[in-house]
């Protein structure tokens, strides 16, 4: 047996400190509802869809309720689960109206015979298994309300800065069995396009999960995520003999190199050592010290952590 491990993430991206202290503590939070899992004995998928949905109901993060706005004031979800057990995963994409699509996803996964449903489709499928469908109004916060009202307000570029938020909800673990699974849930890039499907529902870019390498989680900026496949970057690094830190350090700089994204990830390998890199101002991380046995939170940036 084991011994389990677990890593979540807020986001990262340019966060304001105002609001640090809320990240921290939702990334805390959102820990913790996965760790209990894993510590009677659950299975990673457990752990990291209980993490992911605290994170989906906390409104301080864009996934779930809190989500950014689109273009035309909606809110459209992605979101995947992946279990690195069989090689499964479940996704959703551009969809309206479900407060914890990563549940949704597990659903897809498990149930539909399908990996992947998108927009009015997830929806309806949703319905068909009684899961609870939500309104818009439901999702939205008054900070998006007045992000998106200025947004309507003012020139190009600026509109171009106001959509640069990335606070994505992600989770990684490995439980007692040496299972490995991974989950990432986004209301995308704020004042995306309608129908605009980030890196965060694509296999291997938002997430991957496999036994035999590694999990991994993402977040940043989607148009590039997705061109370097960043999480299976990171699993195939692990992969070919790379501890967790190494991995996600090596994602990051080939992200870098080769199409000079900005992101974040988180990995776990096989032996349950866990590792996050960032190339942003800031990425909220909570993990659990194998040492201590205490729960640790980052946000900050620090230089050994960080590849510009
Ligand atoms: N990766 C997400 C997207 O592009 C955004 C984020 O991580 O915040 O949709």
């Amino acid at each position: 047996m084991l011994i389990p491990s677990l890593i979540v993430h807020g986001g990262a991206g340019d966060m304001p400190i105002a609001e640090h202290a809320d990240y921290l503590a939702g990334c805390r939070v959102a820990f913790e509802a996965g760790w209990r899992l894993l510590e009677r004995g659950e299975s990673a998928l457990n752990a990291v869809e209980a993490a992911v949905r605290s994170m989906e109901d906390n409104p301080i993060f864009d996934a779930g309720v809190g989500s950014v706005l689109n273009s035309e004031g909606e809110i459209e979800l992605d979101a995947m689960i992946m279990d690195g057990a069989q090689l499964d995963l479940g996704a959703v994409a551009a969809v309206r109206g479900i407060a914890n699509p990563i549940t949704l996803a597990r659903r897809i996964m498990e149930d539909s015979g399908h990996n992947m449903l998108v927009g009015s489709g997830a929806r309806q499928y949703a319905a068909r298994i009684g899961m609870r469908l939500c309104s818009q109004a439901e999702l939205t916060v008054p900070r998006e309300v007045a992000r998106f009202r200025e947004y309507q307000k003012t020139t190009v570029k600026k509109q171009q800065q106001l959509a640069d938020g990335h606070d994505t909800v992600g989770a990684v673990a490995i439980d007692r069995f040496g299972n490995i699974a991974a989950a990432t849930s986004t209301g995308g890039m704020a004042f995306k396009l309608p129908g605009r499907v980030g890196d965060s529902p694509l296999v291997g870019s938002g997430a991957y999960a496999d036994n035999l390498t590694g999990g991994a989680s993402a977040t940043g900026h989607g148009e590039f995520i997705m061109r370097v496949l960043l999480s299976k970057t990171a699993t195939d690094a692990v992969g070919s003999g790379m501890t967790a830190q190494e991995a996600a350090e090596h994602a990051i700089a080939v992200l870098k190199r080769r199409v000079n994204g900005k992101a974040g990830i988180i990995v776990v390998d096989q032996q349950g050592r866990v590792g996050f890199a960032h190339n942003t101002p800031h990425m909220a991380v909570a993990w659990r010290s194998p040492i201590s046995g205490e729960v640790q939170v980052y946000l900050q940036p620090d230089a050994a952590q960080i590849q510009e």
